[in-house]
């Protein structure tokens, strides 16, 4: 069975065709720059074969053709017809309050999800624009939601409050939700599996560290806390994300600069974390290398990055009474052995002990923790897609039943 999973942006969609049972990609790729005369599609078939082609995209619809056309290219050797799509997973950023897992997607549903735009502006409209072009093109496949949020909807009220009126909250929604829900969900049941016990008797704390981070507390297999809030900007320094910071700075630029919202806005996600501190990139890679080169500003953004990580970790520790792991992932998470080695220095005294040469030496998943560490340490791959596929496909099971 092959499933179909969708992440529609704005001006771009990005799609895997996994086989379910082997858990496969068959092809993957992305149209960028949708609306204009020059989209680039771009893909790949297997491993080796890579593909990039540029075309006049008007639109989704216009994406979605040419998407399929190279799934069903009798040359690509993928599916014979579009009948091979058993169903189409769709990520979608925010649920509100009102999905707690994936759903088989129906009229009310969607109007549900169009409820949740004013809490995802930039996100909601372009998932739900791909799920309405699913529905016109191939209408007779079936078609689910794979919330970021829907996971983090296990917190406790105390985690998700914040302490503005309580009528901010009722009359605005405005509560954390936190996201890559997708993300933590498939880290935490791999760990564990490796760990050898069930998740329901899991605690582990998840680090995803990529463009956008965020780290949550997995209790049982329930999260409980994640640092992302209200909107993905909360909790820890990103590419170009603040993360946390005094609410009242903002209202101090914006009188001290003349910055309109929008601008404020764009200052705090777009020009903000790595980037911001660094005045150079928003590339770990690259800070990585200047800050071997002795560059200071680079050295400092790595060393508050290092330095709130290990607030958070010991936070949620404090948090959970302890866990049974703590686990790295995305593409800062599973490759930077500088950030895992100095997040988690000092802590023994917590039962926490990393094994240099395994940190430095790792390639893929593993443990990466000294034999006596109590609280195991693992880098695991994340992904998304097939937390996805998989949801999708077992929406499809119930649906038969
Ligand atoms: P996104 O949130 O866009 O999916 P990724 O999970 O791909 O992000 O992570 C991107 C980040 O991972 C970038 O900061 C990149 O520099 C960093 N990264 C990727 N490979 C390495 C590496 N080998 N060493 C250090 N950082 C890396």
């Amino acid at each position: 069975m092959s499933i179909l999973v969708l992440n529609c942006g704005s001006s771009s969609l990005k799609y895997q065709l996994i086989n379910i049972s082997s858990g496969m990609c068959l092809t993957k790729g992305s149209v960028e720059k949708i609306g204009g005369n020059e989209a680039i599609f771009s893909y790949e078939i297997g491993k080796n074969e890579r593909f990039k082609e540029v075309y006049q995209i008007f639109d989704h619809t216009d994406a979605l053709t040419y998407v399929i056309k190279s799934i069903t290219n009798p040359d690509h050797n993928i599916l014979k017809s579009i009948d091979g799509i058993a169903a189409i997973g769709h990520r979608v950023v925010h649920g509100g309050e009102k999905f707690t897992e994936s759903v088989l997607i129906d009229d009310g549903v969607i109007s549900e999800i169009r409820e949740c735009m004013e809490l995802a502006p930039l996100h909601n409209p372009a998932n739900l624009q791909g799920i309405l072009v699913c529905m016109k093109l191939l209408p007779d496949v079936p078609n689910i939601a794979v919330f970021d949020t829907a996971f983090h909807q296990t917190m406790p009220d105390y985690a998700y409050i914040y302490a503005l009126p309580y009528v901010m909250y009722t009359r605005h929604k405005i509560r954390r939700y936190g996201f890559h829900g997708t993300s933590h969900r498939f880290v935490a049941e791999r760990a564990a599996k490796m760990l050898g016990k069930p998740l329901k008797n899991t605690s582990v704390i998840t680090c995803h560290l990529g463009n956008g981070s965020s780290i949550c507390a997995i209790k049982n297999g329930k999260s409980i806390d994640t640092s992302m809030g209200f909107t993905p900007l909360e909790g820890l320094i990103m590419g170009s994300r603040s993360g946390d910071l005094d609410p009242a700075i903002i209202l101090h630029i914006i009188s001290k600069e003349e910055l309109t919202v929008h601008e404020a806005n764009s200052m705090l996600n777009k020009h903000s974390g790595l980037l911001g501190i660094s005045g150079n990139t928003n590339d770990m890679r690259e800070l990585t290398e200047s800050m071997k080169k002795g560059d200071k500003r680079a050295q400092l953004a790595i060393s508050i990055l290092v330095y709130r990580l290990k607030k958070y970790i010991c936070g949620y520790l404090g948090a959970m009474g302890g866990a049974d792991a703590i686990i790295f992932t995305a593409g800062i998470g599973e490759n930077s052995a500088y950030v895992r080695e100095n997040s988690l220095s000092n802590l023994e005294f917590m039962g926490i002990k990393i094994d240099k040469r395994k940190n430095k030496s790792i390639t893929g998943e593993g443990f990466i923790s000294g034999n006596d560490s109590k609280i195991k340490i693992l880098v695991i791959s994340t992904n998304e897609e097939l937390v996805i596929a998989r949801d999708t496909a077992n929406m499809l099971k119930k649906r038969k039943k």
